[in-house]
């Protein structure tokens, strides 16, 4: 029997994301989860306030998913997807599209966030050049946050993540976040770049997340897309963490009247079960890639595309996602958020307080500069920890993105434990 506790030993063998491992303190064991609570191996409980990394939409282990996935583990786990198909795979795909905007026909399954960004990269360059019609450049905004792998990172804003590789990154153009002022700016800017040479657009609709959750103006953001379509510039909308309902809506890009060409979803997508990507497509691409001349394929794939587990998953989760509970639940996050907005108004050691559907988001006001790597986000971070509270800033941003089953006493909680914060730092 080991006797040392789980997290003393994570610390002999194991090498966390995104943690500086020489001064991180030490990771807490997560032995269970139930609702919106995780349990240390002391039995603790912890509130997920940012739902694991965003992508828990439904509480932590919830029998629906967990009965659906045992079901299908004993009929099939998986089975290479070139060649062959199966009931998961299908059936999402025949349920996720007319969640989509209409245009949307075709479902490309890869395994996480970033890869769906990689495969909708790959989608848009190749469907220029399948045309016979190449294009060079790609049209990202500043501070944007599309994943970690090399295509991903090319297209997100060059920051402390990218810093390393800067210069083995591929060349990307990149615009200012859309406002009612500098609209024009900004078409003056893409009309400079040759918009006929530019293949796509890439951008997450209306909240960058990473970035800092920055929420931004969804009426100018409609005339940069209108004008990026009107010049044939593919749209690819990453509602990788805006998807399933984040923001108020299912999908951000309901906010908006142009439909995008691609669509890359993951996070929500399994109720965060399972690791799963999917990246869809409109016909005009998926016919694009139609040819006896096989040059013309579409060579992207990966060994667990499509797998039946995590597909299974995301049907159990749009089970829960699609019952009118799931968006009662989700407008009472909202007004019990706006109800704490009024009140951090009156904080002065806080600024720059908004909303967007289940997701609240401030600055603490420090002497430093704004940013990832604003010293206050450690503090923060072990802050909330003692507390009980899973709230991990972005520097000194602080969020709250609940899953969506979070009780209002929970709620109450996390605001408490920020009213707390609030009176230690006035
Ligand atoms: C998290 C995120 C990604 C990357 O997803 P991973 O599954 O972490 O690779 C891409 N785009 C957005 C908008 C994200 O928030």
């Amino acid at each position: 029997m080991q006797t040392s506790s789980l997290s003393a030993r994570d610390l002999d063998v194991i090498w966390h994301p995104y943690t500086q491992m020489q001064t991180a303190p030490a990771p807490i064991g997560i032995v269970r989860g139930e609702g919106a609570l995780l349990f240390d191996e002391n039995n603790n409980s912890y509130i997920d306030a940012t739902s694991s990394w965003w992508v828990n939409i439904h509480g932590h282990a919830h029998p629906h998913i967990a009965q659906q996935l045992a079901a299908q583990a004993l009929q099939l786990e998986h089975c290479i997807f070139a060649g062959y198909t199966h009931p998961p795979a299908v059936h999402l795909a025949e349920r996720l599209l007319p969640l989509l905007p209409a245009n949307q026909r075709r479902v490309f399954y890869s395994d996480n966030g970033s890869t769906a960004i990689e495969v909708a990269l790959k989608m848009a360059i190749q469907y220029w050049d399948n045309k016979g019609t190449p294009k060079h450049k790609i049209l990202a905004f500043h501070n944007a946050y599309h994943g970690d792998t090399f295509g991903a990172m090319s297209v997100s804003g060059r920051s402390v993540f990218t810093r390393v590789f800067d210069d083995r990154l591929f060349d990307v153009q990149f615009i200012e976040v859309p406002t009612a002022e500098n609209i024009s700016q900004i078409i003056n800017n893409i009309i400079a770049l040759q918009p006929e040479d530019i293949a796509a657009f890439v951008f997450e609709p209306l909240l960058q997340g990473s970035g800092g959750m920055v929420m931004y103006d969804a009426a100018a953001f409609e005339q940069l897309l209108q004008f990026c379509a009107a010049k044939n510039i593919l749209l690819i909308a990453d509602e990788v963490m805006t998807g399933f309902g984040r923001t108020g809506k299912n999908f951000a890009m309901e906010y908006l009247q142009t439909p995008p060409d691609i669509v890359c979803l993951s996070k929500g997508l399994t109720g965060g079960t399972m690791a799963l990507g999917v990246t869809t497509s409109t016909a005009a691409i998926y016919e694009a890639f139609l040819s006896t001349d096989k040059l013309k394929t579409l060579f992207h794939g990966h060994s667990f595309t499509a797998n039946p587990l995590a597909c299974t998953a995301a049907l159990a989760s749009l089970d829960l996602f699609t019952d009118p509970a799931c968006a009662a639940n989700r407008e009472r996050i909202h007004e019990k958020h706006a109800a704490f907005l009024k009140e951090l108004f009156t904080y002065t050691v806080i600024k720059n307080p908004r909303l967007l559907g289940t997701i609240l988001a401030f600055e603490i006001v420090t002497a430093n500069a704004d940013g990832y790597t604003n010293a206050l986000a450690d503090e923060l971070h072990r802050f909330f920890r003692a507390k009980r509270v899973m709230l991990r800033p972005l520097g000194n941003t602080l969020y709250i993105l609940p899953p969506y089953c979070i009780t209002n006493e929970q709620l109450e909680e996390v605001y408490n434990s920020i009213r707390e914060l609030v009176a230690t730092l006035s």
